[in-house]
């Protein structure tokens, strides 16, 4: 008996034992083989089974993480290459030391600081380090104060801002913080997206389970193809021009991030290019 014990159990344990061992030297696409033996019994089976699941979600992460590095040193790639060939033309005499040259430099580096700004929260809100103080708040009051917030850059921009609630409250469970900070995200690119002349109107829309808030801008519009794409890290519809405005691509994943935290969900509509943009979230009304 001693035998057969050693080959139903200790044989399919050796391959796990080899395989695990595999993976912690970063081969990530190690399984172990459900021979579906009939002498395999069901316990060492849901075994292979599990350790397979979570073999899997390691070579998940470990390939969020390569593409994270990726999309990182190439965001990194451009603004440095700007500023290095800058003072390599300063070193060698082919660029006079004009006001331009340096403005661009600092252009560039102000750009690389917002970067990396933006990858810090990025990679705090994505690995959940933060906390969530989930609180009944009033929607309404909290939406005049981010437009109160970002008056004065409308303002500057000549852009007008409308927000005239249909209630005088609108209770939602949420974190105030969290959504002070989505109101002011998703008004922010309503503000940078629309040109001088144009209008962003608030609303929110209560129902007894949650509450829709909608930021609608006369803007420049998204391809509806993208529309689900801009919520992809370091993703902007037209690379150039978004570049030179200044965005990295990281506050609608943020934005997407917090308001699924707090369990609502968010979408965004355009009819197209120049056809302004609508972008709609939920929150779940306060009990
Ligand atoms: P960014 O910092 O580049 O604005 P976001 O993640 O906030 O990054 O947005 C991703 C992309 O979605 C932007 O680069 C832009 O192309 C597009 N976008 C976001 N908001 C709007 C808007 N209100 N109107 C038009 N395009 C927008």
């Amino acid at each position: 008996t001693s035998a057969l014990m050693s080959t139903r159990f200790v044989k399919p344990i050796q391959a796990m034992t080899e395989a695990s061992r595999h993976i912690s030297n970063g081969y990530y696409h190690e399984r172990v083989a459900l021979k579906g033996n009939v002498e395999d019994s069901d316990e060492l089976r849901q075994l292979a089974h599990s350790f397979n699941q979570m073999a899997e979600k390691l070579e998940q992460t470990e390939t969020m993480r390569q593409q994270l590095l990726g999309d990182v040193t190439h965001e990194l790639r451009t603004p440095l290459t700007t500023i290095k060939g800058s003072m390599e033309g300063l070193i060698d005499g082919m660029l006079q030391p004009e006001p331009e040259v340096f403005q661009r430099i600092y252009h560039e580096t102000s750009r690389l600081e917002r970067l990396v700004d933006d990858i810090q929260e990025l990679s705090r809100i994505e690995a959940g380090a933060y906390e969530l103080n989930l609180t009944e708040i009033d929607a309404v009051s909290t939406i005049k104060k981010a437009v109160q917030f970002l008056q004065p850059q409308y303002d500057l921009k000549a852009v007008t801002i409308n927000f005239n609630p249909e209630y005088t409250n609108s209770y939602v469970n949420a974190d105030p913080d969290r959504l002070s900070q989505v109101l002011v995200n998703l008004l922010g690119n309503a503000l940078q997206y629309t040109n001088p002349g144009g209008e962003v109107t608030v609303s929110v829309s209560n129902s007894p389970s949650e509450a829709v808030f909608k930021i609608s801008d006369s803007g420049i519009g998204i391809p509806p193809e993208q529309l689900e794409m801009i919520f992809t890290r370091f993703y902007r519809v037209e690379k150039s021009r978004s570049r030179s405005r200044g965005g990295s691509g990281i506050g609608l994943t943020v934005t997407k991030s917090l308001v699924e935290a707090m369990g609502g969900k968010i979408w965004a509509y355009s009819a197209g290019i120049n056809q302004g943009s609508t972008f709609s979230f939920t929150l779940p009304a306060a009990k």
